[in-house]
């Protein structure tokens, strides 16, 4: 099912969502795990086009209407933390910052971007409690399934944890919607819809499908202008997301099927900066599909 109709069918009107920055770091750039961050994570901490961290939560959600009001009369909002890990931090921290977001009228709900391994029972309980009062999203940032790449992306955990997180958020009936980047340095076509295969069998309600976007700044783009790697072409990338969509089954929420880096730090691939043509493209392979069920 596509966002939109998920959307539309739930809330009973057009839902927006605005990406916010709750001032969080990451264990992968903290030191804790890692310094240097997932290889193709931008300095933004995947939130490029979130609102400014100095702002309260309600600052950022007022500017983030402001931003769209034109084409908004009469929506809702959805208050999307986005950047870095969005569930590292005290508990009270955490409180304070999603608790401003729910309590804001216009929201409808809160989708919380993390990693797996940043989830500890306190977290758990606070978003369970929450999701009582307007639905919570947790977006996990799995990527792949595959040893090779794991390490080669330094995601920095185990693809267990990944299955226990998911395990632990469902049994507290919180919807899950995991990224998968398609297009990762040494994957084959196979090798991605298997990755999404486990995604759907996972009990993940929702999925992400994200292209590999090179990006100005990380280390992915040094490997990229040394030539370790080719990005796929547009062509590729429609072909593998068609065998991807073939796995999909049609109650799991398909919440982006293109990439989402900005144009001022996009070096590769290119075709991806045409926005339209490429939603063009795959609207009509969802037709497609749509015609095959
Ligand atoms: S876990 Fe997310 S924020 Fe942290 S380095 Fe990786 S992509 Fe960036």
């Amino acid at each position: 099912m596509r966002l939109n109709e998920y959307l539309r069918n739930t809330f009973g009107c057009k839902v927006y969502k605005i990406s916010l920055n709750g001032g969080f770091t990451c264990p992968n750039r903290d030191g804790t795990i890692d310094t240097r961050g997932c290889i193709f994570c931008s300095a933004g901490g995947s939130g490029d086009f979130a609102e400014s961290p100095t702002q309260s939560v309600t600052e950022q959600i007022e500017a983030g209407k402001a931003r769209v009001a034109a084409k908004m009369k009469d929506g809702k909002y959805i208050a999307y933390f986005q950047a870095f890990t969005n569930t590292y931090g005290p508990v009270e921290k955490l409180r304070a910052l999603y608790t401003e977001a729910i309590r804001h009228p216009d929201i409808v709900a809160l989708s919380i971007a993390t990693r797996p391994d940043c989830l500890p029972e306190e977290v758990l309980e606070l978003l369970e409690e929450l999701n009582r009062i307007k639905p919570v999203w947790v977006e996990l940032g799995l990527q792949t399934i595959h040893p090779a790449t794991a390490d080669y992306i330094r995601r920095g955990y185990e693809l267990e944890v990944y299955d226990r997180a998911v395990r632990n958020l469902r049994a507290r009936h919180l919807e899950v919607i995991t990224h998968v980047i398609l297009g990762l340095p040494g994957e084959t076509a196979a090798d991605m819809v298997e990755t999404v295969r486990y995604v759907v069998a996972s009990g993940a309600t929702g999925i992400k499908l994200q292209l590999l976007h090179v990006l100005r700044g990380t280390d992915l783009a040094k490997d990229y202008e040394a030539g370790k790697f080719e990005v796929l072409t547009e062509d590729a990338y429609m072909e593998i997301l068609r065998q991807c969509l073939a796995v999909i089954p049609p109650q799991m929420v398909i919440h982006r099927l293109t990439g989402d880096g900005p144009k001022r730090i996009l070096i590769a691939p290119l075709w991806s900066g045409d926005k339209k043509h490429v939603l063009n493209r795959v609207n009509r392979l969802l037709e497609e599909r749509k015609e095959e069920e």
